[in-house]
Order: structure tokens, then sequence, then C-alpha cells
């Protein structure tokens, strides 16, 4: 099998030297032509019912099939280990779509571990889309399994506590309360921190992992994206809801999406080697109260198996709790500081205040947590900025 490293720099352009080109044509087509109504019937119904089309037939419309977006699709389901992925116009929209595709009328109950990404815990909080939500620990996802459960959600490093979940573990206990219940209820794994070139869910059991696209899969801060890898069943139901409810991601983002995975792999791998120091400095520091960062205690399991290494992003509280933690981000210089995360510059944010603002007290960040996103810059100039920013 080829290395992921290859994969991530040739996936989803197998046919480039057959078409004469090096790098993906970008197409913005909203429409195509029809040669012969039967045949345009029949792509049509094919696509709008989640299925591909078939080879030379009419794409019909952009809302059904682009193939920026297909090239990128399978160039990340081939590093997830998955069979296929569907691409959405956002991380929110690809959790929207998956939530509408199995959370039908019968199964409307969602069991989720808490920390997640603010934004998916408001989204479940709300109940919105008519689901309702069972908060649980990871060891309990069994117990809090019900007759109606459409789905069950952990993200795994957490958002932004980078509290690690064990992935086969709550899939096996899934998977026997599901021999129960007497159907397969879907694991599914917010994979955005860990990127496929640190972990597999799909590989570890997980039905659906997703991504928001928009962090370290696009990787430049220039681009919302939004991408799930699974079987190909699922993919064709989220595929028939994209085309129903319309939540697209853009060709161009899709180009930039598929050179983005080019990089990932060594952008991942040296935005981790930075963090790891950059935690390891600010446990030891004597303006800081605590760190997270995983595996940084030299004793988590899951590092190396679950996860090749603990990333590139770093919880930690200054001390002198809120006023503190507010000084640190107006300081801080060569770190930006803004929500998001996952691209070639360092970012640092407070979450209770930011991404987790909407999140319910009870589950709501500390208010010292700092989170930080580790770029691409030099290990001193990030050590040198974070160390004025916290003396003042
Ligand atoms: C940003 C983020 C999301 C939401 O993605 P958008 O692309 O902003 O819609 C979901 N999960 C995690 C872990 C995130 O960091």
């Amino acid at each position: 099998m080829t290395h992921s490293d290859t994969t991530a720099v040739h996936g989803g352009r197998e046919d480039l030297a057959a078409l004469g080109v090096h790098v993906p044509p970008i197409d913005l087509s909203t429409t195509y032509p029809v040669s012969d109504l039967d045949s345009g019937g029949a792509s049509y119904e094919q696509m709008a019912t989640g299925g591909r089309p078939e080879e030379g037939a009419s794409l019909i419309y952009q809302r059904l099939w682009n193939p920026n977006v297909d090239r990128f699709e399978r160039a990340l389901a081939d590093l997830e280990g998955a069979d296929e992925a569907v691409a959405f116009a956002s991380g929110m929209a690809a959790l929207t779509a998956t939530l509408i595709a199995c959370v039908s009328a019968k199964t409307p109950h969602v069991v989720a571990v808490r920390p997640i990404y603010g934004g998916s815990d408001h989204l479940l909080a709300t109940g919105l889309l008519g689901t309702r939500v069972t908060w649980t620990s990871a060891d309990e996802v069994a117990e809090a399994l019900e007759s109606d459960t459409g789905l069950v959600l952990i993200e795994t490093p957490a958002n932004p506590s980078l509290d690690l979940v064990d992935i086969a573990a709550v899939v096996e206990q899934v998977h026997a309360r599901s021999l129960d219940l007497g159907r397969e209820v879907p694991v599914m794994v917010d994979n955005t921190f860990a990127t496929p070139v640190l972990q597999q869910p799909v590989q570890l059991g997980a039905t659906l992992s997703m991504h928001s696209a928009t962090k370290y899969l696009g990787g430049h801060g220039d681009l919302i994206g939004g991408v799930v890898a699974t079987t190909s069943e699922w993919a064709t139901r989220l595929r028939s809801v994209r085309a129903l409810t319309g939540a697209l991601l853009h060709p161009l983002a899709a180009y930039q999406l598929h050179r983005g995975l080019q990089t990932l792999p060594i952008r991942v791998r040296a935005q981790q080697a930075t963090a790891e120091r950059i935690a390891a400095w600010l446990a030891e520091h004597d303006l800081v109260e605590r760190v997270t960062y995983p595996g940084l205690e030299g004793d988590s399991p899951l590092i190396g198996k679950q996860m090749l290494g603990g990333g590139a992003m770093v919880a930690f509280a200054p001390k002198g709790g809120y006023a503190a933690a507010a000084e640190v981000v107006r300081r801080c210089q060569l770190i930006t500081h803004a929500v998001s995360l996952g691209g070639v510059d360092t970012l640092i944010q407070h979450p209770a205040s930011l991404t987790h603002r909407p999140v319910e007290a009870e589950a709501k960040p500390g208010d010292d947590l700092l989170r930080l996103s580790v770029g691409l810059e030099a290990l001193e100039d990030l050590l040198d900025d974070l160390d004025q920013a916290l003396r003042g």
C-alpha cells in the first residue's frame, strides 16, 4: 500500500496525466449541457439520490456534482482509510447534514461526550434540527443509548480542553449495545484537531469522521469547508442530503483544499514538533498555572496507538485567572489573537469568551483557559512572544 505522504501528494489526481495537465483544471460550471434527454434524466436521478455519475454522463448541475469537489473528497477518503468522503460548505454544514441523515423522526436522540466544539455543542443544545441530546462521559456512552438514538458524537482531541477519548473503546461499547437495540448506531468522530495524518477514526471502527476543513486541511486560513469520511452507504445518504439542502463546498475552495492536502503531513508534523516543545516550556514557566497537551505527562496510552502524536494545539492557563489570560492575548505580537486554528501561523484565543461562548455554564471552559494553535514559525520566536506576553 502507498505511504500516506504519497497519497497526500497524489490522491484525487490519478487521471491528470491522461488529461494532459499537471494540476487539476478548475471547473466553475453551474450547469452542464445535456446531450440526450433520457441519459440526462438518468444522470440527474443517479446523483440526486446520492450516487456517483456514470463515466461521460452529463453532470447536470453544480449542486449535484462538481469535479474539483470530487477530487478533494477522493484524496481525503484515501487519507482517512475510508470508502468515500462528502464535502460541505463548512464544518457546521457537515455536522448538520450528518444530523439530518441519521437523526430521522424515528431516531432523534444524540449521545455526545463533552467537551466538543462550541458551535457543535450549541447546535445540539438548542435542538434546532429536532434532535434531543444526552451529554455523557466517554465510559458511559453505552448507558446513555436509548431505543431512539440516531448518533453518537465524540471529539478527540476535544476542543478546547484537548482531552482524548478512546475511539475504539467507545465504538466497542456502542456496538455491544447496538446488538440489543437491533440496529447499528453510528459513531461520528470530529477529527478536526488530529487530522488523518495523526488519527484515522474509520480505521478504528467509527462510522463517520468529520472535519472542519477550514482548519488543518486548508491550512492557510483562507477558506471555509467541511468534510465527512465514511462508508459508501453513508456517503450516498450524505450526498443526497447535500443535494437537497445545498450546503455545497465551492469548487475554488475544493481546489485549494485538494492542494492543501499535499502539504498536510509535513505541516502537521512540523507544527506538532513545535507544539510539543511549547507545551513542555509552558509547563515549566513560573507564570503558568497549568498546561494541557496530549501526552505531555508522557503517560497517555492513546498517544502512539490511537493518535500518532499530541498534535499542534496547546491549552494553558496563566497564573492570575481571567485578568491574566486577557492580558496575555492582548500582549501577543507575533502570535495573532483570533479564533480558528490549524493554519501556518500561530493563533491564540480565549474559548470561554469566543469559540465556546454559547456553551451552557456547566460545560463552559474555565475563564483562565487559553487555546494556542501552533503554526510553522520558528520555535524561538514563538517562545519569545509568549514569554513577553506572560511577563508583561
Ligand atoms: C471550527 C470547528 C468546527 C466548525 O467548523 P466550521 O468550518 O467553522 O463550520 C467543528 N469542529 C471543530 C473541532 C472545529 O474546530
